[in-house]
């Protein structure tokens, strides 16, 4: 048995030991056969090794069949950490194997797959996304087992496939394939998104909906515009009025969001004439809507159709619309959920921040989690430089991030 203190100081002694792992790991690329890749049974075995070597309690794939793939199988492993007191709920720690392909070799300036270390800073593919939340999550682990320290609650590790390209042989196959092995009063935790403060704890979303709207007028002449009804003046008239409306309609307001109500932003146009002088018979404009979680986003759409249909009867116009997008929000996390509180106490202990929970673009394993009814937060403290070139991650941050889990795991 280890006290808090003594488990820093561990965490602390273990760069060498995360260099070394990293390197390793991250030298295997992992990429989904969407983007001609592979590799991710290969990076797993690998992670597995190291994982038994410390000698967690139970390693156990549950892989999704995928016949694209050399193993033709996507692995999802899960490493679980048995806590002292049984009455405790597990806490769950959903870190994603794969990665984004390099891209344009000429923007690295190295070898992607070649871990670099310049002072506090780790560079690789991956290093970040998501190998600080595997990396701080496992290394925070080591220190318990280490020391022959028992979690409070069990602690489970799962490293799930197929993130980058929408979870189907990942986080929804399991949910679809392995309910019942989370429970309903579970922790859980997504670590793969943050700022650099540490500050936000994300919880919620909004639904995103991108319209595409057609206008069809009657092309004429510029100089006699009363022969002619002008699509481009109709679009934007309508769309004017349709700001205002869509707003009043939609007023919910919860200040946990960046933007703290629901948006309805008309955005590209699309080229409709190419002179000055004809007023075009056609013209087509995006809207970007960002919905609250309150609010169908169906009905949304139904609404601006319902709106078009009377505008375009008055104007002489008739109106197209589809959704480019449509994803619809996950119910949110309650902002007073425990885990919350846990992590907004341990944010604090360990980086002095004063971190709240926030909605923000969601699209991480979280949501699918919370679709299922499983309470979820995502958290980390990040450079965000995930999918760029030259991808990184402090040391510094992988050390804080491992101490804030291990106070998860000992609450
Ligand atoms: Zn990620």
């Amino acid at each position: 048995m280890a006290g808090i203190k003594e488990l820093d100081d561990s965490i602390d002694g273990y760069v060498k030991d995360i260099i070394e792992m990293a390197s390793e790991v991250l030298s295997i690329p992992a990429i989904a056969p969407e983007s001609d890749g592979d590799g991710e049974m290969e990076k797993a075995k690998c992670v597995a090794r190291i994982a038994s070597s410390w000698g967690f309690d139970r390693i156990e794939y549950y892989n999704s069949p995928d016949p694209r793939v050399a193993a033709k199988e996507r692995p999802n492993l899960l490493l679980t950490l048995k806590g002292s007191d049984p009455a405790r709920p597990p806490i769950w720690i959903f870190s994603h194997i794969d990665v984004v392909p390099p891209g344009d070799l000429n923007k690295w300036s190295a070898d992607p797959w070649k871990l670099r270390v310049e002072g506090d800073r780790m560079i690789a593919r991956g290093v970040e996304d998501n190998g600080q939340g595997l990396f701080a999550s496992m290394f925070a682990a080591k220190a318990l087992l280490e020391s022959g320290t028992r979690p409070r609650r069990d602690v489970k590790l799962f490293l799930v496939a197929d993130e980058e390209v929408g979870s189907a042989k990942g986080m929804v196959y399991l949910i679809k394939q392995h309910r019942e092995l989370f429970g309903d009063g579970d922790l859980y935790v997504v670590p793969d998104a943050g700022d650099p403060d540490g500050a936000m704890i994300e919880v919620a979303e909004k639904s995103i909906m991108w319209v595409k709207m057609r206008t069809f007028g009657k092309q004429v002449h510029a100089s006699v515009p009363s022969k002619g009804v002008n699509a481009n003046l109709a679009a934007m008239r309508f769309l004017v009025s349709l700001y205002d409306e869509l707003h009043e309609r939609y007023p919910d307001m919860d200040d946990m969001y960046d933007h703290p109500i629901s948006s309805f932003e008309p955005t590209k146009k699309e080229a409709n004439v190419p002179n000055v002088n004809t007023i075009p018979g056609e013209d087509v404009q995006y809207i970007d809507c960002r919905i609250m979680p309150a609010y169908d986003p169906a009905e949304v759409l139904e609404f601006i159709r319902m709106r078009a249909l009377e505008f375009g009867e008055s104007a002489g116009v008739t109106f197209e619309f589809c959704t480019v997008q449509m994803e619809k929000a996950a119910p949110p996390t309650p902002a007073d959920h425990p885990l919350v509180g846990m992590l907004k106490d341990a944010v604090m202990e360990v980086y002095g921040t004063e971190a709240k929970p926030v909605g923000i673009g969601g699209g991480t394993c979280a949501a699918i989690l919370r679709r299922a009814g499983l309470p979820s937060v995502v958290w980390g403290r990040l450079e965000d430089t995930a999918h760029m070139p030259d991808e990184s991650a402090l040391l510094s941050n992988y050390l804080g991030d491992a101490k804030v889990f291990l106070r998860l795991f000992l609450s």
